[in-house]
């Protein structure tokens, strides 16, 4: 398999690391949509959310924990910030590994584009 998320997970690419713990990695988007753009995935390997199964609900919660704490950190937690995942080709999803899109740092608008 040739994951780009799980090849920056195992460091075989690099990545700008914002929070890292036994179940998820945290970093940098490469193309930032926000002053704050993180993703916060976990260190399994799941292709859409479509493909979790209740045994992961407490990775998935786990994920939106992570985005708190760095929401907080980033300092966008009081202003609001967005969250985001995509699944599938009409949504947008590029990278078929689960992640959470963490976006602050400015006006979000809606419906989103
Ligand atoms: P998706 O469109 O699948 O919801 O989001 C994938 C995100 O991953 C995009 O926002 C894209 O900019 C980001 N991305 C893709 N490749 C890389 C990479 O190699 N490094 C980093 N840091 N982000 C990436
Ligand atoms: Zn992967």
């Amino acid at each position: 398999m040739n994951c780009i998320f799980c090849r920056i997970i195992k460091g075989e690419i690099s990545s700008k690391k914002v929070y890292e713990d036994d179940r998820v990695y945290a970093f940098e988007d490469i193309n930032p949509q926000a002053p704050v753009h993180t993703l916060i995935v976990p260190k399994k390997h799941i292709s859409t959310i479509l493909d979790t199964s209740e045994g992961d609900n407490e990775l998935i919660g786990h994920m939106f924990q992570v985005a708190n704490k760095i929401a907080r950190q980033k300092g966008i937690a009081e202003r609001g910030f967005r969250l985001v995942m995509n699944c599938n080709h009409e949504s947008g999803q590029t990278v078929f590994h689960v992640h959470l899109h963490l976006l602050g740092g400015r006006l979000m608008h809606w419906p989103p584009g």
